[in-house]
Formats: C-alpha cells, structure tokens, sequence
C-alpha cells in the first residue's frame, strides 16, 4: 500500500502543494483529479523524487520514501508514465522498452515481461524495430505504458494518459491500468482531466484544488456530488 502524508512541495519559494494526503491499497486504482495547474503533476513529482518535497511522508508497504533520490523511489516499484510520453524517439520500440528494465529482477524477466506486454499491446509487436517517433500518438503512449510495465512496478502511475488521444486507445490503455490493478495487485494512480473517464476507471479519486486536496470519496460518491458535478462534470 502507498501512503502518502502531509505532503509540502513547490519550486523555488512557491509553495504548491498543502498537506497533500492520499493512499492507494494494493489492487486499487485511485484518481487524483483538478483543473489546469490545480497541483497533480507535482504532487505526483513530489512522490517519485522528481520534485524534492519540503515535508511529509510517502510510505510504500512501510517504507519511507520520502526525500530519496528519484532512483531509489523507482528500485522500490513507483513507475511513473510521464505526461507526454517522453519516449526516445531516435531508438526503435525495442529499445525503449528494453529501457524500462533497469532492475536487476526486471532485466532477468525482460523477455516474459515483453511478451507479457505484447498480449496488451499486439500492435507493438509488429513495430519492434520501428523508431519510436514514427509511431502514431497512440502506438506512442502503448510504448511508453508497457515500458513502465517491463520495470515491474508496484505502484503505476499514469499521469494525463487521455492527452491527445482518440477515446479508444484511451480506453485500451485504461483497460491495462485496470487490468493491472486486479489482475496483478498494482496499485495505479490516475492522473486524469477527464474527470468522467477517471472516475469510471477508478476505485476511488481525491480532487485537489490549489495545491490541496479538497475533496475524497468512492468513484460513485464523487460522480453524485454536486461541486464535482458543476466543477469537471459539467451537469
Ligand atoms: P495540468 O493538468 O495543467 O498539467 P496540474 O494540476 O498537473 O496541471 P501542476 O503542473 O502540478 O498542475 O502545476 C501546479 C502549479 O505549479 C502551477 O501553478 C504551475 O504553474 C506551477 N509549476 C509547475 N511546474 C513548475 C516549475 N517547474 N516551476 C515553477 N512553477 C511550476
């Protein structure tokens, strides 16, 4: 399970995130929900040691992770697939997600973890030696999930898969996520401005709002609450 606890991070002087608390069992699939700028993207920097945080506490399975550099946040299985994809695009498939496995375990179980993969992602298969950058933007985010997957990660994160993409590659990829979690026992976090998508993924979502979170509840109870409702639902 991750837990994260009064979590305090920002750039330079400013202050962005306030307190932030969330956690996420093993097997769950949490949203974390908010406008432009509300504070997601930090808040998922400051667990994986992108960002340092000022304060807090980011707890894997009794773990403190907090304030460790970026690389011992992954080596304890917090994958994240970053907003963007962030692929090389030069390198073929092959090769970016030969990248994922930089573990000692995750290299040992690359070729099952990439057949693994392919059962998700047929497609990507047949493009193992195509650079990366001439995929479509779908195939891209296809490469760049299942190279978070070949790390073996416990903690998946996925932040704004939506971006971009046609509704049914966005749903494939949040059928993996899904998958993942029940299948696999990952715990996944959501990052997502489709408040509807994410909420019909998710077991349960926090909505922050200026760097706090303002709002917790099951998927059900904040698709019926009326600020979510006007705010990102727009009924
Ligand atoms: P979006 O959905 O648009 O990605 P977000 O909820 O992920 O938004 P963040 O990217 O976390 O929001 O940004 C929160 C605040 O932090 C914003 O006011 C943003 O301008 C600021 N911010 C983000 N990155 C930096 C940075 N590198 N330096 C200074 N300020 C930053």
């Amino acid at each position: 399970m991750l837990e994260v606890r009064n979590l305090n991070a920002g750039y330079g002087h400013v202050q962005i995130l306030r307190d932030v608390s969330f956690k996420v069992d093993d097997g769950e699939v949490v949203a974390i929900l908010g406008s432009n700028g509300a504070g997601k993207t930090t808040t998922v920097r400051a667990v994986t040691g992108m960002l340092r945080p000022k304060s807090g506490s980011v707890m894997l399975n009794g773990e403190e992770l907090c304030g460790k550099p970026s690389r011992a946040i992954l080596d304890a299985g917090i994958i994240q697939v970053p907003e963007g994809r962030q692929l090389f695009t030069e390198m073929t498939v092959y090769e970016n997600l030969e990248l994922g496995a930089f573990s000692i375990t995750a290299k040992k179980k690359l070729a099952d973890s990439l057949e693994f993969c392919y059962r998700y992602f047929p497609k990507l298969k047949e493009r193992t030696e195509q650079a990366a950058g001439t995929l479509s933007g779908g195939e891209q985010q296809m490469v760049a999930v299942a190279r978070a997957l070949i790390g073996l990660p416990r903690v998946l994160i996925l932040d704004e898969p939506s971006l971009g993409l046609a509704p049914n590659i966005v749903d494939e990829i949040l059928t993996v996520a899904h998958d993942m979690a029940v299948n696999q026992g990952v715990s996944i976090i959501l990052v997502e401005q489709d408040v509807n998508k994410a909420l019909n993924t998710a077991n349960r979502g926090y909505v922050i709002e200026n760097g706090q979170v303002v709002l917790s509840g099951t998927s059900a109870e904040l698709q019926g609450n009326e600020h979510v409702k006007r705010a990102y639902l727009g009924i």
